[in-house]
């Protein structure tokens, strides 16, 4: 289907086909009109559905239950801080060690991206269960908030769990990340021209989201497991990434893929009618080990579907 309706991103109206997506995470199956535009191939939603909150359950993944009120033995603090020392490329040979069993905490943690003391906001945190992992690991100035939220979930010195929307946000932090959240926004550009004036000078942002026009999408289209059709509004791509940081006075100072089995195993339920769940029994180990293999070849040549963009002012 070709229809003449404008990109919300670029504005190019020549070309672009439309795709029709049904719900298939809860298998309500209603269908969704969804434009892939012709020049930066960002995917959206045309339009969006009045009641959104019909589609987010509240047994919806990210609110499943708050993880807090666990304490944590001092012992297994230290260890878990000085795991994370280690990785981020800091002299720590107890760490060292620790990291001859356990893999990186946060696979998207770059060295040099942020610093214990920092002050770290996570925008659309759902339950807040990363950066409570965070503060387990060592970090003291973390705030998470999400509009979705029933109320405010902790608000403590070293950490605050608010119901708030990013509009309601005023201060300013060295790193900002959003994680599998962006593409659940219905205005991208006037939220990242927000999380530009939440940036200090020198502060980084880390947005992990789902791309279109990567080997999942053109293998599964409709039945790709991300598009997540109606709560994934945009489904970005590097291109559509650019121009937006562009018109925020971002820049893009890295992409990392990061995208997993769960591209090939869940998109291959949906091919056969199944709904979303974790059960992946259906697949034999050998098909299993080589979904994961698929997966990461394709983040070695930039054609996974989920990846981290780290941007910083421009
Ligand atoms: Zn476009």
């Amino acid at each position: 289907m070709e229809k003449e309706i404008a990109c919300k991103i670029c504005g190019n109206s020549q070309n672009n086909r439309v795709h029709i997506a049904k719900e298939r995470l809860l298998n309500m199956k209603d269908e969704f009109l969804y434009l892939e535009c012709s020049n930066c191939y960002c995917l959206q939603i045309i339009e969006t559905p009045a009641d959104l909150s019909k589609y987010y359950p509240s047994a919806y993944y990210s609110f499943q239950k708050p993880v807090f009120g666990l304490k944590l033995n001092p012992f297994v603090y230290l260890l878990k801080k000085s795991l994370l020392r280690h990785y981020l490329k800091k002299f720590d040979p107890i760490g060292a060690l620790v990291a001859l069993f356990l893999p990186h905490p946060f696979q998207w943690m770059r060295p040099g991206l942020v610093e214990f003391n920092d002050a770290i906001l996570d925008i659309g945190c759902g339950s807040g269960r990363i950066i409570q992992s965070m503060q387990r690991s060592g970090f003291k100035n973390l705030t998470g908030i999400d509009p979705f939220l029933e109320k405010d979930l902790q608000n403590s010195a070293g950490m605050k769990i608010l119901k708030k929307d990013v509009f309601e946000m005023s201060d300013q932090y060295d790193f900002v990340m959003i994680h599998h959240a962006f593409e659940h926004m219905d205005q991208p550009e006037k939220v990242l021209g927000k999380v530009k004036d939440l940036l200090k000078p020198k502060g980084k942002l880390l947005i992990r989201i789902p791309v279109a026009n990567s080997h999942a999408w053109r293998k599964y289209r409709t039945h790709w497991f991300a598009l997540d059709a109606p709560r994934h509004l945009f489904l970005h791509t590097t291109h559509s990434i650019q121009l937006l940081a562009d018109k925020a006075g971002l820049k893009i100072d890295r992409i990392d893929y990061d995208s997993s089995y769960v591209q090939f195993a869940s998109s291959e339920k949906y091919l056969r009618n199944f709904p979303y769940s974790g059960d992946f029994s259906m697949f034999s180990r050998e098909q299993m080990k080589n979904f994961s293999k698929e997966a990461k070849r394709l983040n070695e040549i930039g054609d996974g579907d989920c990846a981290c963009f780290y941007l910083s002012l421009r």
